[in-house]
């Protein structure tokens, strides 16, 4: 029932997608009603749909972006650290970075490099994505986002916007304590989604959502 959620302009997609529960937190509506998905999708890009985006990759629905920032949103307060793995149109990227603001940091993962600079040329189009990107807010860098960006972690909260074979360590490893990991797990050919929780002594805790389909994450493609 996703499509019930379309709508003629950004404000009219957001606010269907709140009427019809798939945003439920005023700080997500907020955000989403901060940045216009036309500057990320190339066509329709307020229908509640995935949209190709070449390179084998796809910006995802709006109710997936607004699941991820609904579970994520304990974790981005202002000046937070945030990893989004699979940054592909750079959208979410740049919703996350309207959450964590002012002072807060989130790096977009992207291993194909055509699709680095798509995310970065896309964030720049708004006068509030170009400054994100002018005063570090967003950085996008070329990385396998399986091992994620031990650069700058550890992250308040991860995303990952590519079904993984697995629950990779490194991710794990690279969350602060308390914080939340958000990302599709392929297992017996199906995927979902797992909210991954590491709380304030460590512990890991594994809780499995919603089934999704996401685009794999993989090796990086041959050119
Ligand atoms: N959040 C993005 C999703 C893009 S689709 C959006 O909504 O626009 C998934 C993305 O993951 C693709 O851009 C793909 O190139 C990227 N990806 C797949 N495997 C990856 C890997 N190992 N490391 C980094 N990015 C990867």
């Amino acid at each position: 029932m996703a499509w019930r959620s379309s709508g003629a302009t950004n404000e009219a997609l957001v606010e269907n997608l709140a009427r019809n529960g798939l945003i439920k937190q005023e700080r997500v509506k907020k955000a989403m009603l901060g940045v216009d998905r036309a500057h990320y999708a190339p066509y329709a890009p307020y229908e509640d749909s995935p949209q190709t985006i070449g390179h084998r990759a796809t910006i995802s629905a709006p109710h997936m972006h607004a699941a991820a920032c609904e579970s994520l949103l304990p974790y981005l307060r202002p000046g937070a650290r945030v990893l989004d793995i699979g940054s592909g149109s750079g959208y979410l990227t740049h919703v996350l970075a309207e959450l964590v603001k002012p002072g807060g940091k989130v790096v977009g993962v992207e291993h194909i490099q055509p699709l680095v600079e798509m995310g970065t040329g896309n964030t720049r189009k708004s006068a509030e994505g170009r400054d994100l990107m002018d005063n570090g807010g967003i950085r996008y860098v070329k990385a396998d986002g399986r091992l994620g960006w031990p650069q700058e972690a550890p992250y308040d909260a991860i995303h990952v916007g590519a079904a993984a074979a697995g629950f990779h360590q490194a991710l794990i490893d690279q969350l602060k304590a308390p914080g939340r990991l958000f990302m599709p797990v392929e297992e017996d050919h199906m995927q979902h989604i797992y909210v991954i929780d590491k709380k304030e002594d460590g512990t890991v805790t594994k809780t499995k959502d919603m089934g999704v389909r996401y685009v794999p994450l993989t090796d990086a493609p041959i050119d």
